[in-house]
């Protein structure tokens, strides 16, 4: 499933294809998704300019001189190709291949540019969605109403994290992934910042606050490191965009760099630690982190 680093690579690999294009023809290959599509969904694109491009978590928006917003979600296989008038074939951000590259079948929406780029929308498990949505509503809109602070963005800081975990006895690694708190953190990055904080997946989330509400050091940590790690990740997609090829479909370009990730008994890579990966279970969804380094719940290391 693609996480936040990934949408933000497929958005800076479409930006140049769509923003500031002209959709002159837009076909639909079904009649849905995940959700079927909006009333008259290609006519509404059709003739309209693309403004921008943005992300919101893991959703891209695309402003269109209509005052509508396209919104855009990959779901769990959702892909991006793009055929540039020159000939070159681009598919931003294509960490999936699911034997799907190239397969016509799993092509559902194709976007023709006025530019002369073809944006084709492919997506084998048919997750992903699309929705228009008048521009001034998009912050109320059903998709983004109630969604917490944008991670990858200066609202993170260790204040923000101290007003929203304040008083809550949820574990650290729940905080992290609840979506009205902090909107797109998946599983991965969540297991990587705790790690590169020190801090205990289960540790309860409130003590990052002080009793006064002020962020503790571990706070502000915590927020520098998410910001880290997710700009690290980003950077990773970007830069093996062009030739990196998959044989088994799960692979994502930032693997390389996990230090708990799927790394159970390994061993830690914080210089100087000694420990070894250890793999919990959290709700359901595997947490990864190092006794040594990330030590006990319920108490704030004074590393
Ligand atoms: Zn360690």
């Amino acid at each position: 499933m693609p996480e936040l680093p990934e949408v933000e690579t497929v958005r800076r690999g479409l930006e140049p294809a769509l923003v500031g294009a002209r959709f002159a023809r837009v076909t639909l290959r079904r009649p849905n998704l995940r959700f079927p599509f909006p009333e008259r969904f290609a006519e509404r694109l059709e003739g309209r300019t693309v403004t921008d491009l943005s992300r919101r978590a893991k959703y891209l928006t695309a402003g269109l001189d209509s005052g509508e917003t396209l919104i855009m979600h990959l779901g769990m296989s959702g892909r991006f190709d793009v055929a540039l008038p020159d000939g070159r074939n681009l598919s931003p951000g294509d960490f999936y291949l699911e034997g799907a590259l190239g397969v016509p079948k799993h092509d559902h929406v194709v976007m023709a540019m006025g530019t002369g780029a073809t944006v084709t929308y492919n997506d084998v498990r048919r997750f992903g969605f699309m929705d228009l949505v008048p521009t001034g509503d998009l912050a109320a809109c059903r998709h983004f109403a109630g969604m917490g602070i944008e991670p990858l963005s200066a609202a993170l800081t260790g204040e923000a994290i101290a007003r929203l975990f304040r008083h809550k006895i949820t574990p650290l690694k729940s905080a992290l992934l609840d979506q009205r708190l902090i909107a797109g953190l998946g599983n991965i990055y969540v297991c990587e910042a705790l790690h590169r904080a020190g801090l205990h997946p289960e540790t309860p989330a409130g003590v990052l606050a002080r009793t006064d509400g002020r962020p503790t050091p571990k706070a502000k940590l915590l927020a520098r490191v998410i910001g880290q790690v997710l700009t690290e990740a980003v950077a990773a997609g970007g830069s093996t965009l062009r030739d990196y090829t998959h044989t088994d479909g799960t692979a994502g370009a930032f693997q390389h760099a996990f230090r708990v990730y799927d790394r159970t008994g390994a061993a830690c890579t914080r210089p100087g630690c000694g420990g070894t990966v250890a793999r919990i279970v959290q709700s359901g969804r595997s947490t990864f982190y190092c006794a040594a380094c990330q030590p006990g719940a319920g108490r704030i290391p004074a590393r």
